[in-house]
């Protein structure tokens, strides 16, 4: 062991200065990503069990969970139907009642154990008469510890017994008790000397780090576990502030915003032929955006508005200041689809301006050239090498959860510091907009435009299925149009190609006569269009699609949605789609397919039929699914964390967002540091 470098950061000393932890240990450590103390401090438990008092075996009245200590009497593999099928069995015994162990068809356990053993059995009691537990975790308690057990707890017990003892994830090769040893041994030699991550920034009321670390792996109470993980969460959320915050301040310190405020020559005729009054809530984003498109620093904004909120012409009211400003505006979005449909309108809007509006995708490449500034409509195409924009003012993205922080960050390049306005539907409650889009000013559009009709939501089993193609056509028949979607059935998009032409023949029949086409991602371009084209133009009944609707897609006179094996979907997904129907008079009708009929599912389900707010939703999604699916794909930008928890930490996010707010106003300087695992 090199005493040297570990006493000056016993933190990052790698895990060879552990007593006990050889080169064959060290490779399986580095397989849970362990591969320092610090790594191995930080290596939460899975779960805790209270060994301060556990049942003898004669006090198990009651099936359920239970830990309890025993000797091994016997044990042995029993085979039947004709080998192919076989059981291995432990009896323990403890003040005179019995225990039956069985682990089914895994007769290699054979030889783990031996009569006279000790052993602590923790698992789920499925029988009384005998007392049975199936498939137990199980921990020796009577042999002495590899590798030495470090000289116990300092406490004069034992790392194992008497106390609450944590439970960790393992990998092949290692036991609990070797993991556990190694940890309370880390803990003695070093968890004094651990500081604080972000000194003057400590939470007020909560352990100090070093407390923290203890309590984590060998808490008093269970209760102090949580706070524990509350405090080394705080930490990385500082850590998370800290980086979004000081490059934030770098970039306004530094940077002049482009004068792109306008001066109304194009937003007057623009309004005057748009056809409607904008809403109270649009103007009143509007305002917002118009002063810092004029500022002295370069916008950086996030616009919320429910699906329907008319997010799309504030978009081009923000592209028309910036084209009166003498710059050019592009504007990035999800899909192709909705790039083509975002191009057709912005042409019909802008074109009578003298206006030219670009397009750039993968397939399709209409750059601006010269002749003053305009828009440019694409995909992320628009952020890879090949696009070069001149004079770039304002980077718009539309439905920015399908970006990552990157593809932000390589479109905002593609000009001199322009400004940023990027729009979502997804309604995202606050202290996840906190943690993802902290570098960005929030605004809501507050409404809805008027004269929309109620789109009415309801959830169905599969055995109603007929009557659910009944009603379809039914509105169909007078003049509706449909959309039928199916979930991602498969992870890859060859297998949800698969899904919907199987689907389709079954659709055709129920539908029949009306006319069926099918849109999916994997399709080609001029396909999609083509598709689009005649369900916008009227000429095809039913869409079958995938979500790749989810995003934007307009078409008034669709006012009927079904959508199938809708429980595979999250709860604010459910709401955008529903919210490509009911765009016009009409009202519309969204009818949810319970595939799985679970009680939980159609009870998530059952949140959409009597809420229309995407923010309620949302706050709904996070409570029974988490971030993740309010997040979707584009994670990327995402911290790893070890302890943060978006749904449980929102007043941690608050409290560490004040505190380092508070600290960079103040002057005071704040270090960046490494809590948070990039
Ligand atoms: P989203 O916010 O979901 O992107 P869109 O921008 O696509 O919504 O707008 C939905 C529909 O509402 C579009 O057809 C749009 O023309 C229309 N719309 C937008 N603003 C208004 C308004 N103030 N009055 C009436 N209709 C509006
Ligand atoms: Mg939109």
């Amino acid at each position: 062991m090199d005493e040297g470098t570990t006493a000056e950061r016993p933190w990052d000393a790698p895990v060879r200065v552990l007593d006990g932890v050889g080169a064959e240990r060290a490779v399986r450590l580095e397989r849970l990503g362990i591969r320092t103390v610090g790594d191995l401090l930080l290596h939460a438990p899975r779960r805790y069990e209270d060994r301060r008092r556990w049942r003898a075996i004669g006090e198990v009245r009651e099936k359920g969970v239970a830990t309890v200590c025993g000797r091994v009497i016997g044990c042995g593999v029993k085979y039947f139907r004709r080998r192919t099928r076989s059981v291995y069995e432990v009896i323990l015994e403890g003040d005179g009642a019995r225990l039956h162990c069985r682990w089914w068809n895994m007769p290699y356990l054979e030889g783990q154990h031996a009569v006279g053993e000790v052993w602590l059995v923790h698992g789920r009691v499925v029988d009384l008469k005998p007392r049975t537990i199936d498939h137990p975790e199980m921990e020796r308690m009577d042999e002495g510890e590899e590798g030495g057990d470090g000289g116990g707890d300092g406490g004069g017990g034992s790392w194992h017994m008497g106390r609450i003892v944590p439970i960790y994830p393992l990998t092949e090769g290692l036991t609990q008790r070797w993991m556990r040893g190694r940890v309370g041994g880390a803990l003695e030699r070093w968890a004094g000397t651990v500081g604080e991550p972000h000194p003057g920034l400590e939470p007020e009321g909560m352990p100090s780090r070093s407390e923290a670390l203890w309590a984590l792996h060998f808490p008093g109470e269970m209760d102090d576990a949580e706070r524990a993980r509350r405090r080394l969460a705080y930490d990385e959320w500082v850590a998370l502030q800290v980086s979004i915050q000081t490059r934030r301040r770098r970039l306004f310190a530094r940077v002049r915003g482009l004068a792109c405020g306008g001066d109304n020559r194009w937003i007057r005729p623009f309004l005057g032929r748009l056809g409607f009054e904008l809403t109270a809530g649009q103007k009143d984003v509007l305002r917002v955006i118009r002063g810092e498109l004029g500022g002295p620093r370069p916008m950086r904004r996030l616009l919320q508005g429910d699906v329907g909120s008319g997010k799309t012409v504030v978009a081009a009211l923000a592209a028309l200041m910036t084209i009166e400003s003498g710059y050019s505006a592009v504007l990035m979005a999800p899909t192709e689809i909705l790039v083509r449909q975002h191009a057709m309108r912005f042409r019909e809007w802008f074109e009578p301006l003298g206006i030219r509006v670009g397009v750039w995708t993968g397939g399709e490449k209409v750059p601006l050239e010269g002749k003053g500034p305009g828009l440019v409509v694409g995909t992320h195409a628009l952020a890879q090498s090949g696009f070069a924009p001149e004079g770039l003012g304002l980077a718009i993205i539309d439905e920015q959860h399908r970006f990552g922080v990157g593809q932000r960050e390589a479109l905002l390049r593609k000009g001199v510091y322009p400004h940023l306005l990027v729009m979502t539907a997804t309604p995202i409650p606050r202290t996840l907009a906190l943690t993802l889009y902290g570098d960005l000013d929030v605004s809501r559009i507050e409404g809805m435009p008027p004269g929309r009709g109620r789109v009415r939501t309801f959830v169905r089993t599969r055995d109603r299925l007929e009557a659910v193609w009944g009603f379809v056509r039914e509105q169909v028949a007078a003049g509706r149009q449909a959309y039928v979607v199916l979930p991602r059935v498969e992870e890859d998009e060859a297998g949800e190609v698969k899904a919907v032409l199987k689907e389709r023949d079954a659709v055709v029949r129920a539908m029949a006569p009306h006319r069926v086409e099918v849109l999916h991602g994997r399709m080609a371009s001029e396909e999609k269009d083509r598709v689009m084209t005649g369900f916008r133009e009227g000429r095809v009944g039913v869409l079958l699609t995938t979500v790749v609707i989810e995003v934007g897609v307009d078409v008034a006179n669709a006012t009927v949605m079904v959508i199938e094996n809708a429980e595979r979907f999250g709860l604010s997904q459910l709401h955008q789609l529903r919210g490509r129907i009911g765009r016009g008079e009409h009202g519309g009708f969204c009818i949810l397919m319970a595939g799985k009929d679970t009680e939980e599912a159609r009870e998530r389900l059952k949140v959409l039929e009597g809420n229309k707010d995407g923010w309620a939703i949302a706050e709904a999604d996070l409570r029974w699914r988490g971030p993740g699916e309010l997040l979707g794909r584009a994670q990327s930008g995402m911290p790893a964390w070890r302890f943060a928890d978006l749904a449980r930490d929102g007043d941690l996010i608050e409290a560490a967002r004040g505190r380092v707010a508070s600290a960079l106003a103040a002057g005071e300087s704040v270090a960046e540091t490494s809590v948070v695992r990039a």
